[in-house]
């Protein structure tokens, strides 16, 4: 921060874009840009880290690096993604508080790998004893990685390793601040990539390191072949070799990785016999015999049924028929073509999605903190969120209405939080707060969730009510409530805009951009339907693992649930939940940047670059954090660091009158008139002022 003429040199611009000497888009970019060609991929503002993605590996990461940041002060070394985990821990130990670290960016930019050079950080500064326990948490944490990104990452056109899941961990700290445990939220799955990858993308990365890890008699065992293209869910989008993934090693990395957390050899086992069902379940194919569907390739029913341990003929019976129940009489109906297809990859989807439902819980039970520990005094934790950020596609579904929806919420705890933080510091420091302009996007928030009149709600309804409601009978009830909104339009609400080209799309003006959503498919994604005989089919299994991922099974066919949850409530709920979790604790923020859609480490796109500064909200960030006052820092600390340029306060001052050394520094420079005194700290107006004290420390 101020000390970044003495680390990096003017060359490599500006550590900490409040000192920017004119805060505009354009001398924002123009630092952004320098630091990036220099190699410089981390820049603050105040607290925040800007972390721009370096498409290469950078050896800033070591142990040599752990220890130049451990314990320091954000000011003194130059900007480091490990300064703010090193923050982040500090204000937990110090103060015993429980804080947090958002990290935040579009696909590609970079979350995943900051969110695991934190948890590395936090990992190499704790448990310097070598208490065995501790270790093996470490251990877990960091390795459960591996486990999670195979089974809920894929190849997509924006990213190789794109997490399909948002995340979000706790790790829990004892009163000597080592890890003793944790725990793992996820967040949709994006399921529908089991049974449908578009061009160019792969379906979750565990298909291909089983096809290509596994040994020749485990997959005669599963009866596969080594080939991708042979199947249907992992051919699709035609790219399964992927150069910069060795699915080969990836699958031992993951087993190696399930046995340090915990998962026994036939745990493993099972995981991998569900995966190969899935795969099996693609091939299943149907035609019609006399009105009535059946299957064509019985043979796969047999293979299905023996890996899920579940009985053939009633797996037969659960994909060409499905049983109803209506005035308290059970009946059998039979499927159409088009329902058995969809009900197959509904049983797929929903296998593959229970799974990681399991996968997640059975890490948790390796991290739990164990009671006794918690009994011996203070717990406090450190979480680190990594969920999807703001997704605009060519074609946008249900998938990110939700995913934005859930960066609006994000947006607005980091206004709110971010305002919050400064008019609470100026309050307690009885410095005059000046009020910035910004945009709150509350009201994008209501439009999705408010109850009755929400996107949310008229989707509910329009899911429960009996009959035939198609999707576009869902739009026409969002044009008749949401009319005079002013986020919301849709073709009918405006013939005239052309940019609206189906009937059957609605357009959201979401904070960071504008964004069209094809209708079709909401209703059924929402509805999120699984016949009924699938859950009983699987809570019959055999397989005890099997089995206990299906408890709703357990339900008689007439006890059937009339009004389930629906997906796009249970995601809101989880995330309104997931705010008000972050919202208690004291955030700390990572503010990833993707610089080019090609993945390279030279280009800088500037058109791409400048939106996602905007959408991020960073000068609004730097406006905030400056309002009047480019630096701040306690009387103790700015002595310490600047008592070395007056006589009068070198070498020593007196403890307890800081301020005054510090009023005697200031007007002995002629700074006087550019700062204000706080209760514990001085504000200094222009960013010149702490260059040219910076100047005066190095020319001691
Ligand atoms: P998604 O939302 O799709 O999950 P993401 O923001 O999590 O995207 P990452 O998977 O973290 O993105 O990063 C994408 C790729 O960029 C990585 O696989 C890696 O190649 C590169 N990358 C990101 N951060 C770094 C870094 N600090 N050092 C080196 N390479 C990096
Ligand atoms: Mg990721």
């Amino acid at each position: 921060m101020a000390g970044i003429h003495i680390h990096e040199g003017p060359e490599f611009g500006i550590g900490d874009f409040v000192l920017l000497e004119e805060v505009s888009l354009n001398k924002f970019m123009e630092n952004l840009h320098l630091r990036f060609e220099k190699g410089r991929f981390y820049t603050y503002i105040g607290e925040v880290v800007v972390s721009v993605n370096p498409y290469r590996p950078l050896n800033i990461y070591g142990q040599d690096y752990v220890e130049q940041y451990q314990g320091r002060e954000i000011y003194e070394r130059p900007p480091h993604i490990f300064a703010i985990a090193d923050a982040a821990y500090k204000v937990m130990k110090r103060k015993s508080r429980d804080t947090c670290i958002v990290i935040s960016g579009e696909s590609g930019a970079g979350k995943t790998e900051a969110s695991k050079i934190i948890m590395r950080y936090i990992a190499a500064i704790t448990g310097v004893s070598g208490q065995k326990e501790v270790n093996r948490v470490k251990d877990v944490l960091i390795k459960s990685n591996a486990i999670l990104e195979a089974f809920g990452n894929a190849k997509t056109n924006r990213n190789d390793n794109s997490s399909r899941f948002g995340k979000y961990m706790d790790i829990n700290f004892d009163f000597k601040g080592d890890p003793i445990g944790g725990h793992i939220n996820n967040y949709l799955l994006e399921k529908s990539r089991v049974v449908y990858q578009q061009k160019g993308e792969r379906n979750f990365h565990s298909f291909y390191q089983l096809l290509s890890g596994a040994a020749e008699e485990k997959l005669a065992e599963l009866k596969l072949k080594r080939d991708p293209t042979l199947y249907h869910y992992t051919r699709q989008g035609d790219s399964h070799k992927v150069s910069s993934i060795n699915d080969r090693n990836d699958y031992r990395s993951v087993q190696d990785a399930m046995k340090a957390t915990g998962f026994s050899y036939k745990d493993a086992e099972t995981l991998w016999k569900i995966v190969g069902a899935v795969i099996h379940l693609g091939e299943v194919k149907y035609h019609t015999e006399d009105d009535q569907v059946v299957v064509e390739n019985p043979d796969q029913l047999t293979t299905i049924a023996k890996l899920l341990a579940i009985d053939r003929d009633m797996l037969e019976k659960a994909l060409c028929f499905r049983v109803v129940a209506a005035a308290g009489e059970v009946m059998e109906k039979g499927h159409t073509a088009a329902e058995a297809v969809y009900a197959r990859d509904a049983f797929a989807k929903a296998m593959y999605d229970h799974m990681f439902t399991w996968i997640v819980g059975r890490i948790n039970e390796a991290i739990e903190v164990k009671r006794d520990v918690v009994q011996h005094g203070r717990n406090t934790v450190i979480g680190v969120l990594d969920i999807y950020g703001f997704e605009i596609f060519d074609n946008n579904s249900f998938e990110q209405f939700c995913i934005n929806y859930c960066n609006e919420k994000l947006q607005q705890l980091f206004i709110e939080l971010v305002l919050k933080q400064e008019q609470d510091e100026y309050m307690r420091e009885g410095i005059e707060w000046q009020h910035v302009e910004y945009f709150n996007n509350e009201v994008i928030c209501h439009l999705v969730e408010k109850p009755h009149k929400g996107i949310m709600a008229i989707l509910d309804e329009a899911c429960l009510n009996v009959g035939k409601v198609t999707d576009v009978m869902f739009l026409h009830a969002m044009d008749q409530k949401l009319s005079d909104h002013k986020h919301y339009t849709s073709r009918r609400l405006e013939p005239a805009d052309k940019t609206l080209e189906h009937d059957r799309d609605f357009r959201v003006k979401h904070y960071a951009g504008d964004v069209m959503y094809s209708v079709i498919g909401f209703i059924d994604k929402n509805k999120d339907m699984l016949f009924q005989d699938f859950k009983r089919l699987l809570y019959g299994s055999e397989n005890a693992m099997i089995k206990s991922m299906w408890p709703e099974g357990a339900k008689g066919v007439t006890e059937v649930n009339k009004r389930p949850i629906t997906a796009g409530t249970n995601f809101k709920n989880s995330i309104i939940a997931l705010v008000e979790n972050l919202a208690s604790k004291e955030p700390h923020y990572v503010r990833c940047i993707k610089p080019n859609e090609e993945k390279s480490p030279v280009l800088f796109n500037e058109t791409r670059v400048r939106h996602q500064v905007l959408y991020l909200g960073l000068l609004e960030n730097v406006r905030v954090r400056r309002a009047g006052f480019a630096y701040r820092m306690s009387y103790v600390k700015f002595l310490e660091r600047y008592k070395c340029i007056s006589s009068s306060t070198w070498p020593t001052f007196r403890r307890g009158a800081e301020k005054q050394g510090v009023d005697i520094i200031l007007n002995e420079r002629g700074f006087g008139q550019d700062v204000q005194y706080g209760k514990t700290k001085i504000f200094i107006k222009s960013p010149q002022t702490v260059f040219a004290l910076e100047e005066a420390r190095a020319a001691r």
